[in-house]
């Protein structure tokens, strides 16, 4: 898996070398990921995540959640949807880390998430993950840790199956089309810990609710949920 994964890096570091990811200009320096004017416009789709935000509000009255934030809005057309497109569909590893990296910083400041322990990236369904040859959560969640002191659990659960598209479903046909999508294949390492689920981006919110549910049978665990993006479509 490492080895598919720093392959693609390389290949996209030999295509694009030194080039701003959300713009396509020169990069001043290629340790760079994104250009100044692209970092800046980036701000502008900061998510705040106080008690009560629209994550937040997504699971009320579903799951039993301590805390639940994201990084940025995410609208059609926009800076965070093509940066995201790099990192689920042309394995721009790095840029992924690096969102990471930006989410673990947002859910530092937000101060609501320093009892989290271990991160789970919500999983992929194995075909799924070996024809990508990543999981882009588990890239996240790398990026995430290497700001907050958390273990990585990638492998506590996992995915039976894919799930139809969610769009135009009723919240009935919604959670029929996730229930029992997830199975947890060793609960030891989540059992009475502070776990954050973590996954790309949130709709309707229903496969997040799906693996949270199951988590949630782990003795003592207390959960909370983060995504990169909230689709504000
Ligand atoms: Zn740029």
């Amino acid at each position: 898996m490492n080895a598919v994964r720093h392959i693609a890096t390389d290949l996209y570091q030999l295509l694009f070398p030194d080039l701003c990811s959300g713009c396509g200009s020169n990069l001043v320096q290629s340790t760079q990921l994104l250009c100044l004017r692209c970092e800046q416009k980036l701000a502008e789709y900061q998510f705040h995540g106080s008690p009560g935000n629209r994550v937040e509000k997504i699971f009320y009255g579903r799951l039993n959640i301590e805390a639940a934030s994201c990084a940025y809005y995410f609208s059609k057309e926009s800076l965070v949807q093509h940066l995201i497109h790099q990192l689920k569909y042309e394995s721009h590893i790095s840029l992924g880390h690096w969102l990471g990296r930006q989410l673990g910083i947002h859910l530092r400041n937000t101060g609501r998430f320093d009892a989290v322990t271990a991160i789970v990236p919500l999983p992929l369904f194995k075909r799924k993950e070996k024809k990508r040859g990543y999981n882009q959560a588990t890239i996240l969640c790398e990026g995430v840790r290497s700001v907050m002191p958390v273990t990585l659990c990638a492998t506590s659960v996992i995915r039976n199956r894919v799930s139809a598209t969610q769009t135009r479903k009723s919240r009935w046909e919604r959670w029929q089309n996730v229930a029992d999508i997830f199975s947890i294949r060793d609960a030891s390492a989540l059992e009475h810990q502070h776990v954050l689920l973590i996954d790309d981006v949130i709709t309707t919110g229903a496969t997040l609710e799906a693996c949270g549910s199951v988590l949630q049978q782990i003795p003592g665990l207390k959960l909370y949920i983060a995504t990169l993006a909230f689709a504000d479509l």
